[in-house]
């Protein structure tokens, strides 16, 4: 209940929301936390909620993990802040990218750090950019990615985002294409195999790609998985697919594994379960268990020869963030890492993911569920009002944005995208807590349908 001096009212005063429905704001006020327990969250009423958002993705290891906890504290004490420029940086900045570069796809490579995946996906457009000049083909600069696609909110990486809602800022920017989502099962044609579509959206890469010419364009940018766009897995054969036409035209592919990176899928990597290795890495969220804002460009070897050409060229690579390999971060995320992959996290998401996904298919058996899917601990389900002919709802209050309200009532917390509800628990769940998830969202979705 909003009162004027509660933290609800408070909330609402003084903060501008951002990615946030305000008309369910107003009917019903901000839930205010105040901290964590394992997979949960508990607000400032004592209210506790199952988080199948982990956050934002990115608190796979719960948000009270004793040792990130004291890894974070450790570090803090010891080196609370530093940069990675003019010639220095912490022995932790080191560690980190050896590390990213032993667990990556690539037998060698370099690491870029920044605070954000935003950042990342900036500082990769930005080396590509970079390469284009210094390599004598200044034209060189278009940016393809996917209608749908989420990749981030700064000018450039909200303009490689294929969401309709950037119009807002004017963007995309000129030279940002986006190519047709990857969605069978919206933009499949009637009749139209899987294979068939995925043959299409190889044609429509190859024709984008003779119609701009391949010298004007200077990366495809994908997620294995695509996350904001609601959990939009690649269809069989598709990233085999692109690859062949990028690889004979010259065109690097990146693979934005901000959300798939450190274990979503079930392997560390979304391009490891999709079975492609890129030319380059964006990581973030779980390279920090999200103990610490923090991203990173890691490039394969061919590109990490060429930017470090480039850059001895010209003597440096004018770029960086202040608290770029900040040692806090990279002493979080070496942590983070260790947890992932030494304390069997990714075992788990494949150990959880059958009843996941049977919990998913139980209620993509209701009328009103058009289309249950996933990979790994990533699934949605897909709304409709009618599921013969995939026709959305309608009305000022998206069906998605009632469905995560009346789970809030639950104590559960997913999140809604488009006309889907999504759920990406934290990896440490137990049986029993995935379990609590779906009774949750059952009794929520018959409140709503
Ligand atoms: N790329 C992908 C695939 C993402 O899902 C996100 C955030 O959700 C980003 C980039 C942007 O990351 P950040 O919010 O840390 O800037």
């Amino acid at each position: 209940m909003t009162t004027p001096q509660s933290w609800e009212a408070r909330a609402e005063a003084a903060t501008l929301y951002g990615f946030t429905d305000l008309p369910t704001i107003h009917a019903r006020g901000t839930v205010v936390l105040t901290h964590g327990e394992g997979p949960y969250v508990v607000d400032v009423h004592g209210r506790r909620y199952l988080d199948a958002n982990s956050g934002l993705w990115n608190m796979v290891a719960g948000f009270d993990h004793p040792g990130l906890t004291a890894a974070a504290q450790e570090a803090y004490a010891r080196f609370p802040g530093y940069h990675a420029f003019f010639g220095r940086m912490s022995d932790q900045t080191v560690m980190l990218s050896e590390k990213l570069v032993e667990v990556s796809p690539f037998d060698r490579g370099r690491v870029f750090y920044t605070n954000s995946g935003s950042e990342a996906n900036d500082t990769m457009v930005k080396m590509l950019w970079f390469l284009a000049g210094a390599e004598g083909k200044p034209q060189r600069r278009k940016i393809l990615t996917r209608k749908n696609a989420y990749h981030g909110v700064t000018a450039v990486s909200a303009s490689m985002t294929g969401k309709p809602y950037n119009e807002v800022f004017g963007l995309p920017l000129p030279g940002f294409l986006h190519l047709t989502c990857p969605h069978y099962w919206r933009e499949g044609k009637p009749g139209e195999s899987e294979a068939e579509f995925v043959a299409r959206l190889a044609a429509e890469l190859e024709e984008v790609i003779a119609r701009e010419g391949a010298d004007t364009i200077a990366g495809f940018f994908a997620e294995p998985v695509m996350g904001a766009g609601g959990v939009i897995p690649a269809p069989e054969g598709y990233f085999q697919a692109v690859q062949k036409v990028l690889k004979a035209h010259g065109i690097p592919l990146v693979s934005d594994e901000v959300i798939c990176g450190f274990g979503r899928t079930g392997a560390v990597w979304g391009c490891e379960s999709y079975d492609f290795v890129p030319d380059a890495i964006i990581s973030s969220k779980c390279l920090t268990a999200g103990f610490f804002p923090m991203g990173a460009v890691i490039l394969g070897p061919e590109l990490a020869d060429r930017v470090q050409a480039a850059s001895e060229a010209i003597e440096e690579f004018p770029h960086g963030f202040t608290a770029s390999g900040h040692p806090v971060g990279c002493a979080i995320a070496l942590k983070a890492i260790d947890v992932i992959l030494n304390e069997g996290l990714i075992d788990r998401v494949r150990e959880l993911t059958p009843m996941f996904e049977a919990g998913m298919a139980r209620i993509g058996e209701k009328a009103n569920i058009g289309e249950v899917r996933g990979r790994g601990l990533m699934g949605a389900l897909e709304a409709v009002a009618d599921k013969a002919s995939k026709t959305p709802f309608d009305g000022s209050l998206s069906v998605s944005e009632r469905i995560a309200n009346a789970c809030t009532d639950e104590g559960l917390i997913c999140r809604p995208l488009g006309q889907s509800i999504v759920l990406c628990p934290p990896f440490i769940v137990t049986e029993g807590q995935m379990a609590e998830m779906f009774e949750k969202l059952e009794g929520a979705l018959d409140k709503v349908f």
